[in-house]
């Protein structure tokens, strides 16, 4: 073995992260090699003169066949030694204060030399001095401090040579260059090596900045702070930064580099986007093919055009597809309306083509014509409800003329009409016109003005009526609808007879005898369907003592005969009682299907902002509550717009309740007050034991009030860091399973949260969680963990699903992501997500597919919903019904949250990293205590007499608990991060970045 192997320029440690070995570099840069100079080494000895006792003394050595030179001595049978023995002048780097001696050498054992064991030492010291220049032979034992006292491993017998090899640092050098010595005090030592040397952080490139070479710092600057510059073509917001820490290892990239746009990271490099694919931003994604309907530019390209006859609205994005003009709408139909006079209803069926958008809306043109002479129909009639910006396919038009001619053209657009047209020059504007066109003659039909009996006998009855204006001699002969029923029909069937006739009068056979009916006429107009005024009377037959002329059938006859009577159609309704009987009127939205996979509220959410006047949202949605119902008793938390009171709400007849009162602080503008309201107008649309209830709202006093319901334990994180440990797991699932069916009944609705984070959770004295925080624009104002995007808008970056960070694609899909990381911090009680890692560390670490590990004693099936919840593709996450079932699934075989998911001691409670150390990191029990966050037992260690970090090492978890650490979770924190000091294989943690 070639134990003098002294260059070696690299080192290379391993470090394991996710399951990928890096590499890390280490440099080191010789200042002297004692092996490296032969026998010219010219070192000083001292004292000089020995007389006939040697002192230090060059002597050539052969080991293991090779020659070598060493430094001996060998004064063991003599009293007081003293024998120095010091190296050349060591210049030293300016920038490198710390560096390393390493000694290889050989000690005799004393006992091998029987009488003079006595005075024989088995030590000796290493001594430094430092100096500005060289001194020369000039050698003062007073100047030199002493570095350490040097011990064998293993001392040399007789027979086999034992080579030991120590390290020792000699720091905070500060002058041009310095000296070492080694003093003998009467001991048999060989020296054969020694080699001074300090680390180097060698020159690295790192997300996409390079960092020039940089000396290891001292003690006194254990991280050295290194500024770099990005690579070509990239770019920083803020100065890209690392550390190079004493090890010689470059740690903590700060301020990413990202390629600018038109250009791609590849192979720590930026490249220009190849043609057919482009990148608008700045970002660490790569190039994306050109959307549809673009063309694609040559290399480096920062968007893509639209092809020719497509469009960009100025609202689309400019990296999203073109889409072309849609064709014109289909199948427009009139129908007159039976409402009222002058009214009529257009319809139609969307364009076959939208052009690939689903921003269509239609508008409506309309020209009168009397006679020859047509015009716009101007402000002359009314649209319902409008004539431009229609998304729906219908509108009403009133207020027409009756006997005009009216031409209806409706033109559908899209995002990209406008821009489309701008964009084209005038003459080409006519083909833009996606329109269809209907014309038709408009008539009133005429209103019955009476209504009378012309003859009564016990079967029959005849009728007639008048009408206004009178119709015309030549003119279309009017229509006339008359439907009749039994008055007293109230049985569970009534019968309603419809004829459609041609005359103002007619006879009704077939009647029952001394029974009272309703008629009801009306005009029809001249598409058939009923129109005007209609008259209702009511008449009786005579009863059958009464017997007149036995001729009905003759004069029925006569009269279908001669009033061309129609009987179109006998309606039959069905009238169930049990529903005539129900006073609670169950709208659509309220019903439920009642089998049981289809158990879902037809019911969805509506967006308060759908109203022009939010006040009636409020209104519509919440309860109005007098103030003098209210009793407000202590102040709870502080929201948004004011404090948070707990409360008693006393409604007269009503039993006293425990509420919390959301106030709105004195000074609001009217915007506040009704974002502060738009709370209750959502949180009031949910019924559901796990969202938290509005009791009502204060809207018609100058202090307006949102009540809730009360949760005495407050926010969920908060409660769990005040108990940490004290929950069992099946408690914790417990908890998750209530806000996962608050979620579910949400996602259900179509409400997208945005904010679910066990902050917005609320916890009552049972320990049910229910989800809260509702406000419209809270997202994310009221949030604290609110930052803001390159897009202006607020998003809570450790909750939010990578989708809705990139493009705001906020779905019940990103609710779920949340979820997961609500379980997390469930099973974590209450810890932050990601700890004190960046908001730009976290999204990067995301990107890069890493996840939070799995915290302390979570139930392996716990920890996969969570993986499961944090996939990448948001059409693989479970839905939150899935997430119900499974939960309940574990809930009903508690024995299922056995099994423990792995847990990394290191990485879940963040030991910084012991990277090419030995023995503990940490240098004292507080500073250890201080990392794992658990400070408070300073002085239970301090009084058990555990000072040094080797007694903590050697604790058992018995002792752990003999010393007061009583909590579990606590227990556990202790007990792994000892286990973690212990266990050194990996040196740094997945989320160490
Ligand atoms: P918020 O404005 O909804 O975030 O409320 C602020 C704080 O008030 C919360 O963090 C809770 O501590 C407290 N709080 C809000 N609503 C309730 C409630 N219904 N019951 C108990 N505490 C509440």
């Amino acid at each position: 073995m070639d134990l003098f192997t002294g260059i070696r320029p690299l080192l290379f440690s391993y470090v394991l992260i996710n399951g990928i070995f890096i590499t890390l570099q280490t440099k080191e840069e010789v200042l002297l090699d004692m092996k490296a100079s032969g026998g010219e080494l010219g070192w000083l000895t001292w004292p000089l003169d020995q007389g006939d006792k040697p002192g230090w003394e060059v002597v050539q050595k052969t080991l293991n066949g090779s020659q070598l030179y060493t430094y001996s001595i060998c004064n063991v049978g003599e009293r007081e030694q003293d024998n120095w023995l010091r190296t050349t002048f060591i210049q030293r780097r300016p920038s490198a204060s710390r560096v390393f001696v390493e000694l290889q050498f050989i000690v005799r054992d004393c006992n091998s030399f029987g009488a003079s064991s006595l005075t024989c030492k088995e030590t000796f010291n290493l001594f430094s001095s430092e100096s500005d220049a060289d001194v020369g032979t000039t050698f003062r034992k007073g100047q030199f401090k002493k570095v350490a006292t040097i011990a064998p491993d293993e001392i040399t017998g007789k027979k086999e040579l034992r080579i030991n090899t120590e390290t020792r640092v000699v720091e905070n050098l500060s002058l041009k260059g310095f000296y070492l010595a080694i003093q003998d005090i009467g001991a048999c030592v060989a020296l054969l090596s020694l080699r001074v040397y300090y680390k180097i952080c060698p020159a690295t490139i790192q997300s996409l900045a390079s960092f020039p070479e940089t000396v290891a710092g001292g003690e006194n600057q254990a991280l050295r702070e290194v500024s770099g510059e990005c690579v070509e073509n990239a770019i920083s917001e803020g100065l890209p930064r690392i550390y190079c820490t004493v090890d010689g290892e470059w740690v903590v990239p700060v301020g990413q580099c990202q390629c600018k746009p038109g250009y791609e990271e590849t192979e720590d490099a930026c490249k220009e986007c190849l043609p057919g694919f482009f990148k608008a931003e700045a970002s660490s994604g790569k190039c994306e093919p050109c959307p549809a309907n673009t063309q694609g530019l040559d290399t480096g390209a920062l968007f893509c055009p639209c092809m020719d006859g497509f469009y960009r609205a100025p609202t689309d994005p400019p990296t999203g597809p073109c889409s072309g003009l849609p064709s014109a709408p289909r199948d427009l139909v009139a129908t007159t309306s039976h409402l009222s006079v002058g009214k009529l209803l257009l319809s139609w069926r969307p364009p076959e083509h939208t052009g690939g958008r689903t921003d269509i809306t239609y508008s409506i043109e309309c020209l009168r014509c009397e006679g020859p002479v047509c015009q716009s129909c101007g402000e002359k009639i009314r649209y319902e409800p409008a004539n431009v910006g229609l998304t729906l396919t219908k509108v009403t038009v009133s207020e027409l003329d009756a006997h005009l001619n009216y031409t209806f053209t409706v033109e559908a657009h899209s995002g990209v009409s406008a821009f489309a047209s701008q964009a084209m020059p005038q003459a080409h504007k006519l083909p833009l016109t996606s329109a269809l066109t209907t014309s038709l003659h408009y008539t009133d039909p005429p209103k019955i003005t009476s209504m009378r009996l012309v003859k009564q006998n016990p079967t029959s009855l005849s009728l007639s009526w008048e009408v206004s204006p009178k119709p015309r001699v030549q003119a279309r002969p009017i229509r006339y609808e008359l439907t009749y029923r039994k008055k007293d029909d109230n049985l569970d069937v009534t019968t309603y007879t419809v004829l459609i006739l041609e005359k103002n009068s007619v006879q009704i056979p077939d009647l029952s005898p001394g029974t009272a009916y309703l008629f009801r006429v009306q005009a029809l107009g001249s598409d058939g369907s009923p129109g005007g005024s209609s008259i209702e009377e009511q008449y009786e037959t005579l009863s059958e003592g009464h017997l007149a002329h036995n001729n009905t059938a003759v004069i029925s006859g006569a009269a279908i005969g001669g009033a061309v009577m129609l009987l179109i159609v006998v309606i039959v309704l069905f009238l169930h009682r049990r529903n005539r009987n129900s006073h609670t009127r169950q709208g659509p939205e309220d019903t439920y299907f009642s089998s049981p996979e289809q158990l879902k509220p037809l019911k969805t959410y509506v967006d308060p902002h759908t109203y022009e006047d939010p006040n009636i949202a409020v209104l519509k949605f919440a309860t109005e509550i007098h103030p003098s119902h209210i009793t407000k008793q202590k102040v709870i938390g502080a929201g948004e717009f004011g404090e948070v009171y707990r409360g008693i709400l006393k409604v007269p007849g009503r039993k006293e309740v425990a509420v919390a009162v959301k106030t709105l602080k004195p000074g609001y503008t009217e915007k506040q007050r009704q974002d502060f309201l738009s709370e209750a107008s959502i949180m009031g649309q949910f019924a559901h034991q796990n969202i938290i209830r509005l009791e009502g709202v204060v809207t018609k006093f100058k202090h307006a009030m949102i009540v809730t319901e009360y949760m005495e334990n407050g926010a969920l994180d908060r409660y769990l860091r005040d108990h940490d440990g004290e929950f069992s797991a099946y408690q914790l699932v417990g908890m998750m399973r209530g806000i996962a069916a608050g979620m579910k009944y949400l996602s259900d609705m179509s409400y997208v949260h945005r904010d679910l984070a066990a902050r917005n959770i609320l916890v009552n004295n049972t320990l049910e969680c229910k989800v809260s925080d509702f406000g419209l624009s809270r997202v994310l104002e009221d949030d604290p963990e609110g930052t803001y995007t390159t897009s202006g808008g607020k998003i809570p970056i450790r909750w939010t699903a990578p989708e809705a960070i990139a493009y705001r694609k906020f779905t019940s899909a990103s609710d779920v992501w949340s979820f997961g990381i609500v379980m997390w911090e469930v099973m974590a009680f209450g810890e932050r997500p990601y700890w004190d890692m960046s908001n730009h560390e976290v999204m990067k670490a995301i990107n890069e597919a890493f996840r939070l590990p799995a915290p302390m004693d979570c139930p392996s099936a716990v920890y996969q919903l969570m993986l499961q919840c944090w996939l990448q593709d948001r059409s693989k996450r479970p839905r939150f019904g899935d997430i119900v079932s499974l939960l309940d699934k574990l809930l009903r075989s508690p024995e299922s949250l056995k099994a423990i998911a792995d847990f990394d001691p290191r990485v879940s409670i963040r030991l910084p990293s012991t990277s090419g150390s030995d023995g503990p990191p940490f240098r004292c029990v507080p500073e250890w205590l201080e990392s794992i966050k658990m400070s408070q037992y300073g002085e239970n260690f301090t009084c058990a007499g555990i000072v040094s970090m080797d007694q903590v090492m050697q604790m058992k978890n018995e002792d752990i608990k003999n010393i007061g650490v009583r909590l579990p979770g606590h227990l556990k924190r202790i007990a792994y991060s000892i286990l973690g000091l212990k266990d050194q294989t990996s040196t740094l943690s997945v989320f160490a970045v």
